[in-house]
């Protein structure tokens, strides 16, 4: 049979990009295909009025050596930026008033984030029984037996919204905080796993999320993705996927959209990079379970909303990383980064530049208002939690309607389906935010795994 690639890889977001400069260095023939008409998917950066606008991500975390590895083989070690320290900072909301986020000990103490009850509350941690290795607990369970339900209500959900998104009465705490979940059942209990876990901390190469650095670039997040597929010997863009179909002597044939008409491709191996959604009809005609699990991942909707402010007008000093909104305090955004502080030369001296989220499991219908009313339910909430004094300079809203992959309770059963189906189909994979994590780090390693695997099955 004659081959058009040895692997075909479907989605060129992170996932797949990284998934395909790996199979390719390992001298196989890959061929990429992308539904839009640039690389990058939920990664895009743009300039604006001498600003630079994150329309997705805005940072990612060192936590591994492969990341490292990966700017020095796409040749951008000297694009990467550090957050500045002060990015260190972050706030959450407690009765109207930003208040920082304790960084040590004495902090925790003095905090008025928590209330005595909690605080003395925490001795009782080590203490807690295990949860049983099988249960599938939410993360709002997991941290109401442990920490207390202030903990969930001022830190947990917090900061499940700024990451996922997402709601902690969803979300299965074994796939989408695993190490919490390690650190229980190797431990029985969190804080002698992170004081007892020091030691082999120091030892491993991979950094936990609190100690790896935060990263971007000059020209923000986009020159990752767009140097690795200037890496890359075939990719073709705004070809959309559309039918995969197993060929009796093994292999595939995949068929796809293409600006020049309907396009056929037979390869020996099929990487599928896309969203759930689009992988599940992709695979629905010879994987029903994998497809019907793969369907049940939630996407919530999220907008995304860059604000440019005059400095002048916004008293508060945005020394930190941003502020994050709990659920108990019923306002209208999810979160801000302060990205003009977080990294150097993101706004021209004199500009404050903030992105704010709104949205999510949270209030899924705010980020579908129009344009104009989700700018002016932001400016409202700026100005009561920062102190804006004026409107903004412009505003940009980027909107994801099916924006970040939810690990809901049931998702390890989910990911059981995919690797069924892989066993069942030989030369299918899934690799994407849904499986290994959602965070561009993840999507780093588990692609650059997923290489590996897919390499040593074509030898
Ligand atoms: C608003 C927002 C903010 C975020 N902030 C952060 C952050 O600060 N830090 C962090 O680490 N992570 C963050 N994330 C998460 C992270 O950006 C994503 O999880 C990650 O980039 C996903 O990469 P991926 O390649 O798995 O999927 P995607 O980026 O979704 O890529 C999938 C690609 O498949 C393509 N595709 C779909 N269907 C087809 C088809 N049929 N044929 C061909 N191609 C197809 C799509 O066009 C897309 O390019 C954020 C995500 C969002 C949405």
């Amino acid at each position: 049979m004659a081959l058009d690639a040895d692997v075909l890889i479907i989605g060129g977001g992170i996932s797949g990009l990284v998934a395909a400069l790996g199979l390719q260095g390992k001298g196989l023939d890959v061929l990429l295909i992308e539904s839009a008409p640039r690389v990058g998917g939920a990664i895009g950066s743009a300039r604006e009025d001498g600003c630079l606008i994150e329309t997705g991500p805005n940072s990612t975390l060192e936590t591994s050596p492969l990341i490292g590895a990966l700017l020095l083989e796409t040749g951008i070690v000297g694009e990467r930026i550090y957050a500045n320290p002060e990015a260190r900072n972050r706030f959450v909301l407690r009765s109207g008033q930003l208040i920082p986020v304790p960084l040590s000990p004495p902090a925790f103490l003095r905090t008025p984030l928590f209330s005595w009850r909690t605080k003395l509350g925490l001795a009782r941690e080590p203490f807690v029984r295990r949860s049983h290795p099988e249960a599938e607990e939410t993360v709002a369970q997991f941290v109401r037996r442990r920490l207390g339900p202030e903990f969930l209500d001022y830190a947990i959900n917090p900061f499940v919204a700024g990451v996922y998104a997402g709601d902690p009465a969803r979300l299965s705490v074994r796939a989408a905080f695993p190490r919490l979940f390690e650190l229980e059942q190797k431990y029985g209990s969190l804080i002698r796993g992170q004081i007892l876990g020091a030691r082999e901390r120091t030892r491993n190469p991979e950094k936990s999320k609190q100690a790896a650095p935060m990263l971007s670039f000059r020209d923000g997040m986009q020159t990752l993705t767009d140097a690795i597929a200037r890496k890359l010997e075939r990719v073709a863009l705004s070809t959309r996927g559309t039918g995969l179909t197993r060929l009796g002597a093994g292999g595939w044939e995949v068929t796809a959209d293409s600006p020049a008409g309907p396009k056929t491709f037979r390869v020996r191996r099929v990487v599928v990079a896309t969203p759930a959604y689009a992988a599940a009809t992709l695979v629905r005609p010879f994987a029903a379970d994998a497809a019907k699990a793969l369907e049940s991942i939630i996407y919530p909707p999220v907008a995304s909303v860059v604000s440019a402010y005059s400095r002048k007008d916004i008293p508060h000093p945005l020394n930190g990383f941003g502020f994050l909104v709990p659920e108990k305090e019923q306002r209208q955004i999810l979160g801000t980064i302060f990205s003009s502080s977080l990294f150097e030369n993101r706004a021209p001296g004199g500009t404050a530049l903030l992105t704010t989220f709104v949205g999510g499991m949270r209030q899924p219908d705010l980020a579908r208002r129009d344009e104009d009313a989700i700018a002016s339910m932001v400016g409202e909430e700026l100005e009561a939690l920062l102190g804006a004094k004026a409107q903004p300079l412009w505003t940009r809203i980027t909107r994801w309607e099916q924006a970040i992959p939810q690990y809901t309770v049931g998702h390890l059963g989910r990911m059981a389906a995919l690797e069924a189906a892989e066993q069942a189909t030989p030369g299918l994979y899934f690799c994407a935010n849904f499986r290994g994590g959602i965070s561009v780090a993840d999507c780093i390693k588990s692609a650059h795994a997923m290489a590996e695997r897919v390499a040593s099955a074509a030898r």
